[in-house]
């Protein structure tokens, strides 16, 4: 019998998950098996994966990948399921669906719950709104990551802060505030290493000596959720010391006056370094290094912000007041100078209505916040009751804050829960209905960046393992099931993501109505990822030119005068901090921050076990002058607690955090956990200034050696 020839074949992928980087891939798959995946050619991420994802063949062909639909067969949480075809599934979802959407509490009781599983606009965000707006189900609002820095950004900016990454290379002097650059944001920490051998220095502002604060010229330990106090400290140094540049204030912003006489006034370095925990002349260097950098090295400055410095109660207002700095130093005007949170609203895709039919929303649907997922399932917010959730991108068991009440709310008998997953999380223990779900090597998928500038097209390389299906596909499902609209639901991915490149008119000036001016969906097959139709050296608020109402960049906000909140950048102390809530801190007087391990991403990979191995275990880092008080020494087991929970963890004792600080890395699966339960059993559901997102890293604790 002839034996035929093996088929080797090479397809164009694209990173799916939540970094900024959005990495070119290629897969290359030998009889219908993928055999390897690498870093693919693009200018920003120019072939090189990081660490996680050049595992990526682990995760997919994981022994434990869910392989068919499951029902629950044992007692809610316990993870007990039996096999079930498709057809049951489906039927199951829609006949439940069904009932509540008729019953008195209508089809408001029904809650989708997903966020950045995906960050692919087809599989993360497309049929899956179309579904739930025609059902009327209740809306969500995505805050669990970004939002409160998007809010402080818009206000002042009337965008994103955001600029060309690739110009960096061009800047001498980068603060990266907050963010662990060169672990979550590997490609552009290349281009500052780049930067850097041509004179420029980088600064680390960040409570914690993560990676890059070991990397860079200088390490500023700042204590948590005071950002905004040092910026202000900041600009009154350029104020007082006349560093500032008039002419960018007079021609490009509003209100310059009204916020020199507040900085001067009110945050003089000697108060500010008493917030901060930053020395005076610290903050007077800083200051003066900030804005002589075209002077004294050559090049602009440039901010690296990140999402971490909002994750407290002020964090909208932190944002807001970090991205004045350019403005009063007109960094702005040059290319690599300015701030950079993220380039998403630089694409067309951000709320462009043609994937998402925000149109079938029907009138008064109530929207919930999904950082209080324990309030909406525990009966806590108004009627009607959240009777059924649907839970895709996102593994809420672990994920959520006040994680207690989040589990207890998922244990409710009268809740029916869909969770449609690739692996056996936290979250599937929960469910009712388990469907299995595809891997970004399996579906087709469209993706923009919240790091580059790039469009990329994903094409599936392999064929859907076992039972799986892609989002868009389970939705087309339970939509013929449900006898919706065919003109809504039977359209093909190819065609979801020709139309999502039209260019189209956004009702405000960003992102710029032909960002995707001559790119199709064939040419993103045909030649791989292409450049926004945005210009070299792209320095979007150089002449002004800002998305705001007034077109200037807004130090003071008549927008927020009108919600009748501070128009001008302020300092607003965390929910949870020694300094304003003493009582509190008499009891847990440590304040946690829980950034993501550099092996995992948010959740994910936590169950590739190369990865989880390297991980080792979950750890509690802790000043050597905090543990001696507590007789702590390294390697101990710890318990860290406060009024909301207790998880259990290995203390690293050392100077890597502020005395008063402790950072635990994240975000572990309960079931790889001593107690199975994660930090987020300690973190706190209330909500950030502006934007209404998460507040994370405003969480005091205690650590005691664990019984
Ligand atoms: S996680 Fe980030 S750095 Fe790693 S491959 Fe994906 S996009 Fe690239």
């Amino acid at each position: 019998m002839p034996v035929s020839a093996s088929v080797t074949k090479t397809v164009r992928a694209v990173c799916p998950h939540d970094c900024p980087d959005t990495c070119s891939m290629v897969v290359t798959v030998r009889d219908g098996v993928a055999i390897d995946v690498r870093g693919a050619d693009q200018p920003f991420t120019r072939g090189f994966l990081c660490q996680k994802v050049s595992r990526y063949l682990e995760r997919v062909y994981h022994p434990e990948r869910l392989a068919w639909p499951m029902k629950r067969v044992g007692p809610k949480g316990n993870g007990e399921f039996t096999r079930i075809s498709w057809d049951e599934a489906v039927e199951t979802i829609a006949r439940r669906f069904q009932e509540i959407a008729h019953s008195a509490d209508g089809p408001q009781a029904i809650l989708p719950y997903s966020y950045a599983g995906t960050m692919g606009q087809l599989q993360g965000s497309s049929l899956d709104r179309r579904f739930f707006h025609r059902l009327g189900a209740t809306l969500l609002d995505r805050t669990i990551c970004a939002t409160a820095g998007a809010a402080g950004c818009d206000v002042t900016l009337g965008t994103r802060a955001a600029l060309d990454p690739e110009t960096v290379v061009r800047s001498r002097y980068i603060i990266n505030w907050g963010s662990n650059t060169s672990v979550t944001n590997t490609h552009l920490w290349a281009l500052m290493h780049q930067a850097r051998k041509h004179g420029a220095k980088i600064i680390s502002i960040d409570p914690y000596k993560c990676r890059t604060a070991a990397r860079s010229d200088w390490w500023l330990p700042i204590r948590p959720g005071t950002d905004a106090a040092l910026a202000l400290g900041l600009m009154h140094v350029l104020w007082r010391d006349e560093l500032h540049d008039q002419d960018y204030l007079d021609r490009y912003c509003l209100g310059g006056d009204l916020l020199r006489q507040r900085a001067l006034d009110e945050y003089p370095p000697e108060r500010v370094a008493s917030i901060t925990g930053i020395a005076a002349e610290d903050i007077g260097r800083l200051a003066r290094e900030y804005a002589t950098a075209m002077t004294e090295r050559g090049g602009p400055a440039f901010i690296r912000l990140n999402y971490g410095l909002q994750r407290h109660g002020g964090g909208g207002m932190a944002v807001r007041t970090i991205c004045c700095l350019p403005a009063v130093i007109g960094a702005w005007r040059h290319p690599g100078g300015g701030a950079l949170l993220s380039t998403s609203a630089l694409y067309g895709f951000s709320g462009n209505p043609v994937l998402t039919r925000p149109d079938l929303i029907p009138p008064g649907t109530r929207t919930l916040n999904m950082v209080q997922l324990a309030e909406a399932l525990n009966g806590e917010l108004a009627p009607p009751p959240v009777r059924a959730l649907y839970v895709y991108n996102a593994n809420p068991a672990a994920v959520c804050p006040d994680q207690s009440r989040v589990l207890k709310g998922l244990l409710r008998e009268d809740l029916f829960t869909v969770v449609h997953e690739q692996f056996p999380t936290d979250t599937v223990r929960y469910a009712d209905i388990v469907l299995p779900a595809t891997t970004q090597l399996e579906h087709l998928d469209i993706h923009g960046s919240y790091g580059h500038l790039y469009v990329q097209v994903n094409s599936p390389a392999i064929a859907p393992l076992g039972e799986a299906k892609s989002n868009n596909d389970v939705f087309r499902l339970l939509a013929r099931r449900m006898r919706f609209e065919p003109e809504l639901f039977e359209i093909r991915d190819e065609e979801l993501a020709a139309a999502a490149l039209k260019p189209w008119a956004p009702p405000r000036r960003y992102p710029a109505a032909d960002v995707f001016e001559g790119i199709t969906l064939e040419r993103l097959l045909e030649e791989g990822p292409l450049r926004l139709n945005l210009p070299e050296d792209y320095a979007p608020f150089a002449q002004g030119g800002f998305g705001t109402p007034s077109g200037k960049c807004e130090l003071y906000s008549p927008a927020l005068a009108a919600r009748g909140l501070d128009p001008l950048p302020t300092y607003t102390p965390p929910h949870e901090d020694p300094q304003t809530r003493p009582d509190l801190a008499a009891r847990f007087p440590l304040q946690m921050v829980s950034p993501p391990h550099p092996s995992f991403l948010n959740s994910t990979f936590v169950n590739v076990k190369s990865l989880r191995e390297q991980a080792g275990e979950p750890t509690v880092e802790i000043h050597p002058d905090d543990a001696a008080l507590r007789g702590i020494r390294s390697g101990q087991w710890v318990s860290v607690s406060n009024d909301r929970g207790t998880f259990r963890a290995k203390a690293l004792v050392g100077e890597t955090v502020k005395k008063g600080v402790v950072v635990t890395q994240g975000i572990w699966w309960n079931v790889y956990t001593p107690d199975h339960v994660n930090c987020n059993t300690t973190t706190s559901s209330r909500l950030t200034d502006l934007g209404g997102g998460a507040t994370f890293f405003d969480n005091l604790v205690e650590v005691t050696v664990a019984e």
